[in-house]
């Protein structure tokens, strides 16, 4: 309530007063006996699950229309972890090929990208789990050995990681938001090392020439770095995942993660990045677009963005046109989750991204849940060209992957 209303509503409450209108106080508030507020009731936000009332069309789309590669999918994480950085190699995997073959064969997946993939024994064992058995439907990518990056010799042996994980088949290195926001000069514990430290230097290089693309998650919604208040466009979510939250402590600023990201992107111009949820600033595509102008060695990939996507539907729709040759499908989806229904892996996920995508479909839920995990608000399809939608689904993804179109 502001301006005019607000005044509109002190003067009410004064008059009520003056009138002896009001009953029992309940802390900080008061409900008031007067014709106009007669009645109201506080309805906790957590229970506000509005049905909307809208009358259009509402398009089921069970298969994608052209076959797809998921680029952004964990079918295993690194099993330990301590302060928000992986240790060692060993996986717990979150999936079998049984489990998500039939899902892929329904929506029309044709290959899903297991980026957390560990290294060493993890990694051999990820491989052979799904993408040995399965070469034309499951790639793995491999992630750097955070608990070595305190020793003197860290970049011969990162090096030689990238090196063996190249032979043992991996395809590509992951970057998950571990480096900026929780590696630390003693791998849990000093001040954060900062993502364009020299020390990965070697790494990044190595990636480019045994040709394995980065996919690299750096920094996170904007919103994510502002104080979890009445204000905060994302405070459920928050409020349920607080642990999320950047605000504060001895975080960087959103800013100067992504502008670090930009000073790797511009000293390895042979390495091939991909900049994971939209460049994580979905919230600005005039910014991502002003990186993928500057860095013609990134693309982007769209997981657990299209809630922010689909909310500006004829901004996305430009940006899918101008750069259609660097945007990869993605869900960053993840088989058994429960606390993140934007990322559950199963039909109903795949379903809203191509409705997004395919349909121009308007004001539809981003995440199958009960009330939108990421903020209130719902989203608009966008409606894709036939040539377009092939470049999203696969093209641009095989490419990069060095697979067949
Ligand atoms: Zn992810």
């Amino acid at each position: 309530m502001r301006g005019t209303n607000r005044r509109l509503w002190l003067g009410r409450v004064g008059a009520a007063v003056a009138a002896g209108a009001l009953t029992e106080a309940v802390p900080g508030c008061a409900q008031i006996k007067s014709p106009e507020g007669a009645g109201k009731r506080k309805l906790d936000l957590s229970e506000f699950q509005p049905k909307s009332m809208l009358h259009v069309p509402e398009t089921k789309v069970t298969r994608a229309r052209y076959p797809v590669i998921d680029f952004h999918t964990h079918l295993s994480f690194r099993a330990t972890s301590i302060n928000g950085v992986g240790l060692g190699d060993k996986l717990e995997f979150l999936a079998t090929p049984e489990t998500v073959l039939p899902v892929m064969d329904r929506k029309n997946i044709r290959i899903m990208v297991n980026l957390t993939g560990s290294s060493g024994h993890g990694l051999n064992e990820a491989i052979e789990k799904f993408q040995r058995p399965h070469p034309n439907r499951f790639v793995t990518f491999t992630e750097p050995l955070w608990d070595q990056s305190d020793r003197s010799d860290y970049r011969k042996i990162q090096v030689d990681a990238i090196e063996s994980a190249n032979r043992a088949g991996a395809r590509g290195l992951k970057v998950l938001k571990t480096l900026g926001l929780y590696l630390r000069e003693r791998v849990t514990e000093g001040p954060l090392v900062k993502i364009d430290d020299q020390r990965f230097d070697s790494m990044w290089e190595a990636c480019g020439s045994f040709k394995m693309p980065v996919a690299i998650h750096v920094s996170d919604p904007e919103a994510f770095f502002l104080r979890t208040d009445r204000f905060n466009e994302r405070f459920e979510e928050l409020n349920n995942h607080p642990d999320w939250s950047f605000h504060g402590k001895d975080f960087p600023s959103n800013t100067d993660l992504l502008e670090a990201r930009n000073r790797v992107l511009a000293r390895h111009p042979k390495t091939q990045f991909i900049l994971l949820h939209v460049g994580n600033d979905a919230e600005n595509l005039p910014y991502v677009s002003e990186c993928l102008d500057r860095f013609p060695n990134t693309s982007v990939e769209l997981g657990a963005r299209i809630g922010e996507l689909g909310r500006q539907p004829r901004m996305s729709r430009k940006f899918f046109d101008r750069y259609q040759d660097r945007v990869l499908f993605g869900t960053d989806a993840v088989p058994n989750g429960t606390d993140t229904p934007q990322q559950i892996f199963g039909d109903a996920l795949y379903e809203i991204y191509y409705r997004f995508l395919e349909t121009e479909d308007e004001y539809f839920d981003y995440a199958p849940a009960p009330v939108p995990p990421q903020g209130r608000w719902r989203i608009y399809g966008i409606g894709l060209p036939e040539n377009i939608l092939r470049k999203i689904y696969s093209a641009n993804a095989a490419r990069l992957l060095g697979l067949p179109a």
